[in-house]
């Protein structure tokens, strides 16, 4: 893929969903610690879902100190409706403590401190970064899987070397919002079953699109 060809994408996805990586996040969160605990929950289920549960779990135990010694049975039942909920119960519970045990309360910014946290991938751990932090992180998740494939971003199948791709292809102060801007592309548009190439405003740039609505830039 050529450099006029990555700017042309990355032009479009910020006129179609401008903003930065805070303002396109729709998870609802206070603090660093609040948008952790979302993220991890948010697996497996939409953000409308998780903001319907952590509006009471976080009324129910505010604090990391709070929650790192709440009852995982309790914690379960109030994040149900985002499935799996007895695994992301013990870990929210298990990194509430943590933090309030290693990191005096405080969230990590770094990386490699965010990932040995329980159910803290390096997803997660690139959320937290870009959308609170506002440092250089860039979320895959299978939108940004399967839109990089798609639109010949990147050839690569697992989440990191795509991460490695993309990481080269825009500046730093980038990588959070377009994350977000191909996710939000991907659930509106690019869908996995059934893309809808013929109103695609990125067809013109895309590898994948065909040749029926491929128009030249
Ligand atoms: S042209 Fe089709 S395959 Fe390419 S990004 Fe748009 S919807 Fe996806």
């Amino acid at each position: 893929m050529g450099r006029q060809q990555i700017d042309q994408i990355s032009k479009e996805l910020d006129r179609l969903y401008p903003g930065d990586a805070k303002t396109l996040c729709a998870l609802r969160f206070e603090t660093p610690f609040q948008l952790l605990v979302a993220t991890v929950l948010s697996a497996q289920t939409t953000d409308a879902v998780v903001n319907s549960v952590t509006q009471s779990l976080f009324a129910r135990f505010p604090t990391p100190e709070a929650l790192g010694s709440a009852p995982v049975d309790e914690v379960a039942r109030l994040i149900y409706s985002t499935g799996f909920y007895r695994t992301k119960a013990s870990h929210v519970v298990a990194l509430a403590d943590r933090i309030t045990h290693q990191y005096g309360g405080e969230v990590p910014s770094e990386l490699a401190e965010l990932t040995t946290l329980p159910g803290v991938g390096r997803k997660t751990a690139n959320v937290v970064r870009s959308v609170y932090f506002g440092l250089p992180g860039l979320p895959v998740d299978t939108h940004v899987t399967r839109l990089s494939n798609r639109l010949g971003l990147s050839n690569s199948q697992t989440p990191e070397a795509i991460e490695q791709d993309l990481c080269v292809l825009v500046p730093e102060d980038r990588w959070g919002s377009l994350s977000l801007q191909l996710i939000l592309h991907g659930r509106r548009i690019c869908r996995a079953k059934t893309p809808s190439c013929f109103r695609c405003e990125l067809s013109a740039y895309c590898d994948s699109a065909p040749s029926s609505v491929r128009v030249s830039p």
